[in-house]
């Protein structure tokens, strides 16, 4: 921030990350303390999420437009292949992961839910499959623009993106030229959505503040007993995802975990607040350019694409619920069973949205797959409402993992390519910024 004169001045000079851990710390205190309260200040966390908001669709579509039109068609191929199959693979052992641990925790074991069957519950449709799938193709790539719609939005940038790579590269000179043109703008679009990410990350400390503090006003004490279990069994989950997944890849690849989370960091404090994906992306993409040192060609096409479909967190929570649900209507899954929910998770996980609480919603078609129906009134429906009370503390889990795991994925695939560059990468203690570099593409 160029601004260091006057009454803010000091706002301005302290470190971002410190004044964000006060906010997160201060919000907590203020929540428990006033209780539901405190919830008058929302307004100053939707400030935060709205902005946020505001220049996701813009900056997925400028820097992947830019990122495509960057690299050879042949090569976006071979980035493309590398980062789906981490994503599905990394997934599918995150479920794996969630029930591991859920048939550990039992979390829901001796409930007997099923005598409760007056509790009310709410039915909510899942989208279909192949409904998910087709509609990654936009029948209008204008309205999926202006609707939000992100899964449609990147499909239809990387078409024009990739278009955009040809046309750059025609032998005819006016058609070169005029591509040329074209992509100067997207690239000048790019540039100016990097500085207002940096603009609205100045007031992230206060918007923390005021999320955090409603999440602890609302639910304070309450997430004890078998929800609190199921909170345990969700974060250790994440935690060992972390440390053995990204942490085993990286380390295979000589890259510290500890480097790469002081790197990650910004973006995974973002999640963890904002509980979305998607509106965390503008930070994700800053911190792999400006933090990471990865190219352009890769970050602009990994991050939104795994800001969408590669969500390993929500399938580790996906895991953990489906055998809270079943234990605690006194009908524990069986092997079968939970190898379905394998599958259906992976697939649940790829089409959630990465907005809050779209886990939660996905929960219904994983739980729905094993014969467990949220229907009004019936004891799985109380125990899913007894989740869904909860959904924001598991959210801001799953999110911050859903994030890092995109981040450790664009890092590997980076790598791979030799699109990662070493100088950012040189001491394992220097959390200093590191000098911008040019990228090349
Ligand atoms: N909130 C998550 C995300 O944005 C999705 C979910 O609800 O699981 O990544």
């Amino acid at each position: 921030m160029e601004k260091t004169n006057g009454i803010f001045a000091w706002y301005f000079k302290s470190n971002l990350l410190l004044r964000i851990l006060i906010g997160l710390v201060l919000g907590a205190v203020a929540g428990l303390i006033f209780g539901p309260g405190i919830s008058w200040v929302s307004p100053l966390g939707d400030i935060f999420v709205r902005l946020l908001k505001m220049i996701v669709m813009p900056v997925v579509i400028f820097t992947l437009v830019v990122g495509a039109a960057s690299v050879h068609p042949s090569k976006l191929g071979k980035i493309g292949l590398k980062a789906l199959c981490f994503y599905m693979l990394t997934s599918a052992f995150a479920v794996g992961l969630g029930l591991l641990i859920g048939n550990l925790f039992s979390p829901g074991a001796g409930m007997d839910m099923a005598a409760d069957a007056a509790a009310i519950g709410k039915e909510i449709k899942a989208p279909s499959l192949a409904e998910t799938f087709l509609n990654i193709i936009p029948k209008n790539p204008f309205a999926a623009i202006a609707g939000g719609k992100i899964l449609p939005t990147i499909f239809a940038s990387l078409v024009f993106g990739i278009g955009l790579a040809f046309i750059r590269q025609s032998d005819e000179e006016r058609i070169a030229t005029a591509g040329e043109t074209v992509f100067k703008l997207f690239e000048g679009g790019a540039e100016i959505m990097y500085k207002v990410v940096r603009w609205v990350l100045e007031y992230a400390p206060i918007g923390v503040f005021a999320l955090i503090a409603v999440v602890f006003g609302k639910q304070g004490a309450a997430a004890f007993g078998p929800l609190g279990i199921v909170t345990l069994a969700v974060y250790i989950a994440l935690l060992a995802h972390l440390v053995i997944v990204y942490g085993g890849l990286l380390a295979f690849n000589r890259i510290s975990l500890f480097q790469f989370l002081g790197k990650a960091k910004d973006a995974m404090l973002t999640a963890f607040v904002t509980r979305s994906s998607g509106g965390t992306l503008p930070v994700t993409m800053n911190v792999a350019k400006e933090k990471m040192g990865i190219s352009k060609g890769v970050y602009s096409f990994t991050l939104p694409l795994g800001a969408t479909i590669n969500m390993d967190g929500t399938a580790i929570y996906q895991g953990v619920c489906a055998i809270f649900v079943g234990l605690a209507i006194g009908l524990p899954l069986t092997l079968g069973q939970q190898i379905t929910v394998i599958t259906t998770a992976v697939l649940a996980s790829i089409g959630t949205a990465g907005v809050p609480g779209a886990g939660a919603i996905m929960l219904l078609m994983v739980l729905d797959s094993v014969g467990l129906k949220v229907e009004p009134g019936s004891a799985v429906a109380a125990a899913y409402a007894m989740i869904l009370g909860i959904d924001a503390l598991l959210d801001m889990g799953r999110t911050g993992l859903n994030v890092t795991g995109d981040l450790a994925a664009t890092c590997l695939v980076a790598k791979s390519e030799g699109q990662l560059d070493s100088d950012y990468w040189q001491s394992t203690d220097n959390m200093e910024p590191v000098p911008v570099h040019v990228l090349k593409d």
